[in-house]
């Protein structure tokens, strides 16, 4: 099992939910680290929680235009 995220071969393809720009990845959001985040860490929903299983990555997409944030969950691939 592997992200294709992760290893950079599959983008994040969301939109922002706000003003509809593609979204840039951010990295997995259980990896984000308190120096580099501006604000504290997104506190992740419990809907979002429950879908993060050993089949998931939980990446957190950043908006270039607002700089919204939003988490998304990623289908691992099988190898
Ligand atoms: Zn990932
Ligand atoms: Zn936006």
């Amino acid at each position: 099992m592997f992200c294709p995220v992760c290893n950079g071969i599959k983008r994040v393809e969301v939109n922002c939910d706000k003003c509809n720009e593609a979204m840039n990845d951010c990295g997995r959001t259980l990896e984000w680290s308190d120096p580099y985040a501006p604000y504290e860490p997104v506190s992740i929903s419990g809907s979002a929680r429950n879908q993060i299983g050993d089949a998931n990555c939980l990446h957190t997409a950043l908006c270039p235009s607002c700089a919204h944030t939003i988490e998304v969950c990623i289908s691992e691939w099988q190898e």
